[in-house]
């Protein structure tokens, strides 16, 4: 069963097609630029085509998803005869709000409640059903699944998820913590499940998801108990450009201080400014920002303690309310790659018994365990796969139906 998997942003559209006898990738890629003029990369895995990089037309997501099928199925770089090789298509959608505790199979019912989820993400949604619309034009009759990042956390306790403001911007609006990256937490914890060997009951496990976007969850049995992320992605720790949690008083002052800019443009600077991006001045990304240090930068240096700061922080938080942890868990772009960061996050926790091996941890992109001597938890570096959750979900739902 051959299963392609769709992230559609707003002028982006990656996708990767699995083999899910073998749970390979057949090809991937991605089209840049929708909407603007258009750049496709496709890269084949398997059967050893050339890769395909070049700008082409992409005016709307219909056509990008054409230009993927073509490639797909092209003599010079494909890796499937025809459209009817794709079984199913799988969809990354960013917010599921009260209604989706888990994956499902698209139909008019589900696209209605999904749109309705767009309040809470007004960018990504909109973004995502594109992608959904694209599909069903180019493939009608192709099963399509919907797999939400805020899912996993649906098993919060509500004294976790509620914000102590008015109830019922809640029972009216459905405000609430929801957390993202919950693909990348639920795998990323299982694997710690696996790895420690003796099923899901009685485990704790902190997760955390450092890439551009930045969250943590607390995984308590198997299941979610408390991430950083809230109601959207700016709250929790500081990331590339957000903010994180700050006073937020700071919206109206900023406006203030900025000759009286809106709401909206405050809330940007606290989304596109801000961040390690903010306070080093360098960039969003840990390369540079490592690089910048090392050149003697103070602020590249403050950039990166104060992330470090605030994720030991929330780490620390995390194994108080779960009386303890089994297994703490880095992934994504900087949890995987950045051995100083890693360092640094641990550094603030020997207090709570977490000690990593400094040889160990010199490790970028691949699973490893990084256990230090007496630490009260297990340690590791797993890469997250959201795409193969994606995957995977869209088959066990298209099973269940037929
Ligand atoms: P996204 O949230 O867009 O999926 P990723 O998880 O791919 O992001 O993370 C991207 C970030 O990972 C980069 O912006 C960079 O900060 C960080 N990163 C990637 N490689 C390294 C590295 N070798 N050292 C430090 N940071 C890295």
């Amino acid at each position: 069963m051959n299963i392609l998997v769709i992230n559609a942003g707003s002028s982006s559209l990656k996708y990767q097609l699995f083999d899910m006898d073998t749970e390979s990738i057949l090809a991937k890629g991605v089209c840049d630029r929708i909407g603007i003029d258009g750049h496709l990369k496709h890269t084949p895995v398997s059967g050893g085509k050339p890769v395909y990089d070049s700008d082409v037309p992409l005016p709307t997501h219909a056509e990008a998803i054409n230009a993927v099928i073509e490639k797909l199925t092209s003599s010079e770089y494909g890796v499937i005869a025809d459209l009817a090789e794709i079984d199913a298509v799988g969809h990354r959608v960013v917010h599921g709000g009260r209604k989706f505790s888990e994956s499902v199979l698209i139909d008019e019912d589900v696209l209605a409640a999904i749109e309705e989820c767009t309040l809470l993400a007004p960018l990504h949604v909109p973004a995502n059903l594109t992608g959904v619309d694209a599909c069903r034009k180019v493939m009608p009759g192709v099963p399509q699944a919907a797999v939400f990042d805020t899912a996993f956390h649906h098993t919060m306790p509500d004294y976790a998820y509620t914000y102590p403001i008015p109830y019922k911007y809640y029972e009216e609006n459905d405000i609430k913590r929801y957390g993202f990256h919950g693909t990348s937490h639920r795998y990323v914890s299982a694997r710690a499940i696996e790895l420690l060997g003796a099923g899901a009951q009685g485990t704790k496990i902190v997760t955390c998801h450092l890439g551009n976007g930045s969250s943590l969850a607390a995984v308590k049995d198997g299941k979610c108990i408390d991430t950083t992320m809230g109601v959207t992605p700016l709250e929790g720790v500081p990331m590339g450009t957000r903010s994180g949690t700050v006073d937020p008083t700071l919206l109206d002052l900023i406006s203030t201080i900025e000759g009286g800019i809106t709401l909206r443009e405050s809330l940007d600077i606290l989304n596109k400014k801000s961040g390690v991006l903010g306070v080093s001045g360098v960039s969003s990304d840990f390369r540079d920002i490592e690089a910048a240090k090392l050149g003697g930068n103070d602020r590249a240096r403050l950039a990166l303690d104060l992330f470090n700061y605030q994720v030991a922080k929330h780490i620390g938080s995390f194994i108080a309310v779960m009386g303890g942890a089994d297994a703490l868990v880095f992934t994504a772009g900087i949890g995987e790659n950045s051995p100083n960061t890693r360092k640094g996050i641990c550094s603030f926790l020997g207090g709570a018994g977490i000690a990593i091996d400094e040889s160990k941890n010199d490790v970028k992109g691949e699973y490893a365990e990084i256990t230090g001597a007496g630490s009260s938890a297990r340690v590791f570096i797993v890469p997250t796969d959201e795409e193969l959750v994606i995957a995977r979900d869209t088959k066990a739902l298209v099973a269940c139906k037929a």
